[in-house]
């Protein structure tokens, strides 16, 4: 009898728990992955042709070991429905499942039409957590709604151990379907090509390698270095972690088995906040088209596409916000301390919808993850469950002081104000005629002035979340 595998965002062999499962119950098996048309964006975007050069790459790897993975385009059912033309002794299609959003309805959807009519059985693995969004609630029955007690809860639980996976045991089955058709039609959508994806920095064993670089060198001193962006001192598997070239479980496996630090504990602190924003998302499905909390929902944000342009593209004459905005778009990643600094600007200083930020990182990121990124936006926006208080608004000039001292980072990305000693990168606004003279810089012509006066935005943000409390 031959297996499905279905492939989605778990791109790897190593540690696969719909794999092994598949693998356990038969040795043959069909490794199929799905163009899902619903899901593709109207324009060519980062996030999405990233995430295609590593299906090619994956496809790739499958081939070295004489395994082809199929690539489907068009209706999901038809797929279904052609392969058990195909392959009549099919009975099992394994996959790891979604817990939320439009994935989680296209399995159980998909999961009703396998069973009923090609009657096949269905077997949806827990794969992309180390905890299910389901799996942690508080003693009286509820989700929580704030993480310094999930995370508590959270470590306490057992994770769950990698599982090796030994391919040489698979036999494949081979289906009458061109390879090259499949070839041209993925490459099709990798717009970018690997520009935004470090270099070629993508598969399974580079994943693998990014994880053990960052152990040995980065890890002990994480919990220090973490939010200064010049020190590059994160482990940037994000972008693996969406794609599923490396397991959550691998990584925590790893870090665990690491010498006890300071930064080993921050870190597996951080891994708990995927697990927390996808329990949140899943247990808060309408996140995605509202703030969660309702006394927000009523806030009149500014639809200024001017200024949203300006933030886009870096140039609010903010500094660190205009360099993380110029790292994001070249980069399609951008730190977490800046994260909360763009996101804190665009919402409170220009009072612009989170939703526009949203979709923007959206389009931009490699490590696109709906749970992370709309918890990530609803924090910064104060509208989430535990979210940072509305009357508590980052000044980006002081964050700027505060981790990027030397404007190392801003120099990087704002290469007009490469000559600015450190004392004056952080308000280039303030410099002097003679001093814009001696550092080759004219603010209002090579580098902007600020587009908002920050005080004032603090004042009229605040009356804006407090006028949508009083109206809610
Ligand atoms: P590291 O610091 O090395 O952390 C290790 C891993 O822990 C990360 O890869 C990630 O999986 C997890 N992690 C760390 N911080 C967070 C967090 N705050 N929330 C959830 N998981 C976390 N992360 C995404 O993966 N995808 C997104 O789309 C995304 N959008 C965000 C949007 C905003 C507005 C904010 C404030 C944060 C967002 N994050 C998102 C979280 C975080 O910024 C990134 O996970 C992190 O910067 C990735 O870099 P890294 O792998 O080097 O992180």
């Amino acid at each position: 009898k031959t297996n499905v595998m279905w492939f989605r965002r778990d791109l790897r062999v190593f540690d696969n728990i719909a794999l092994a499962r598949a693998i356990e119950n038969s040795n043959k098996i069909l490794f199929v992955f799905h163009i899902d048309t619903y899901q593709l964006e109207k324009q060519p975007t980062v996030n999405q042709s990233s995430f295609f050069a590593s299906v090619q790459q994956f496809k790739k790897h499958l081939k070295e070991q004489n395994i082809d993975l199929q690539i489907f385009y068009g209706e999901l059912k038809d797929m279904f429905d052609y392969i058990k033309k195909q392959v009549p002794n099919w009975h099992d299609l394994y996959f790891n499942c979604d817990e939320h959003g439009y994935g989680s309805e296209r399995d159980q959807d998909i999961t009703k039409y396998c069973q009923e009519n090609l009657h096949i059985r269905v077997h949806a693995a827990i794969d992309y957590n180390l905890h299910s969004a389901y799996e942690i609630k508080k003693p009286d029955g509820h989700y929580y709604q704030v993480f310094t007690p999930y995370f508590k809860r959270w470590m306490t639980l057992v994770k769950p151990k990698p599982i090796a996976i030994d391919l040489a045991s698979i036999s494949q089955e081979h289906l009458a379907f061109s390879t090259l058709e499949q070839d041209t039609m993925l490459s099709g959508l990798i717009y970018e090509q690997h520009s935004y994806a470090y270099d070629n920095q993508i598969g399974e064993g580079k994943a693998r390698q990014v994880l053990s670089d960052f152990i040995e060198n980065k890890l002990a001193q994480y919990d220090q270095n973490r939010d200064v962006p010049s020190l590059n001192a994160t482990s940037h598997l994000s972008r693996y972690l969406r794609t599923g070239e490396i397991s959550i479980r691998t990584v925590y496996e790893a870090v665990r088995q690491s010498p006890d630090s300071d930064g080993r504990a921050t870190f597996i602190k951080e891994l708990c906040w995927r697990d927390y924003y996808n329990m949140i998302y899943a247990t808060h499905p309408q996140q995605n088209e509202s703030a969660i909390r309702p006394e927000f929902r009523q806030v009149r944000w500014r639809d200024d596409k001017i200024e949203f342009d300006d933030w886009q593209t870096g140039h609010t004459g903010f500094p660190i916000v205009d360099a993380a905005m110029r790292q994001l778009n070249a980069t399609g990643w951008m730190h977490n301390r800046l994260r909360m600094v763009v996101a804190s600007f665009l919402t409170k200083d220009l009072l612009i919808n989170w939703q526009w930020g949203e979709a923007y990182f959206k389009q931009k990121l490699v490590d696109y993850d709906p749970a992370s990124n709309i918890g990530g936006w609803q924090w910064a926006a104060s509208t989430g469950t535990d979210s940072v208080p509305y009357f508590r608004i980052f000044n980006p000039t002081l964050q700027s002081k505060k981790f990027d001292p030397d404007g190392l980072f801003i120099k990087k990305y704002v290469p007009e104000l490469k000559d600015l000693p450190s004392t004056k990168i952080h308000e280039p606004s303030k410099l002097s005629l003679i001093e814009q003279r001696r550092y080759q810089v004219t603010i209002g012509h090579d580098y902007p002035k600020p587009i908002v006066d920050h005080k004032m935005a603090r004042i009229s943000a605040i009356a804006a979340y407090e006028q949508s409390k009083a109206n809610s």
